[in-house]
């Protein structure tokens, strides 16, 4: 088994309503590892970066507007096969589909407000961290 990095944000639902400690127990009780961590406000140039793969998809404005109105956690997690590790505790991005016991089913408000974003695969994955956190600051 590969040990992998992945990346994470707690999203602005989930720092509003005070999740970030609840959510990061269920991340950390599957064995994935907080290596890197902070609280930002994304401006919407980042957030427009950040989620650039989507700018022709109908959600794109709100999704930016949400994700820069106000803070969220970044973060870097890591373990064995983190990326799909995580997206399982994840949930389904509709948290009407996602399973029992995910992050998603747990907390998630709606399609757009869902508690959390996660890697999909090892490029992105490295892309992301990279837009977030310099080498120094991955603590392991
Ligand atoms: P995931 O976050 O599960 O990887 P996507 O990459 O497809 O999902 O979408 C990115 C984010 O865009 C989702 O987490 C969600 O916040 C938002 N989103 C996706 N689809 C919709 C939709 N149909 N309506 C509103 N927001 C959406
Ligand atoms: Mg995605």
């Amino acid at each position: 088994m590969a040990i992998e990095r992945t990346f994470s944000i707690l999203k602005p639902d989930a720092t509003r309503r005070n999740l970030t400690g609840a959510i990061n127990a269920k991340i950390e009780g599957v064995g994935l590892r907080i290596v890197a961590q902070k609280r930002v406000h994304m401006t919407r140039a980042q957030a427009e970066t950040f989620y650039a793969v989507h700018k022709e998809r109908p959600f794109y404005g709100e999704l930016v507007d949400q994700m820069s109105a106000e803070p969220v956690v970044v973060q870097v997690l890591e373990g064995e096969n983190a990326i799909k590790a995580y997206r399982d505790i994840m949930g389904a991005t509709n948290p009407e589909k996602a399973d029992a016991g995910t992050i998603r089913k747990e907390y998630a408000l709606s399609m757009g407000e869902n508690s959390v974003h996660g890697s999909d695969a090892p490029e992105t994955a490295a892309q992301e961290i990279a837009q977030w956190f310099s080498g120094n600051e991955i603590v392991g």
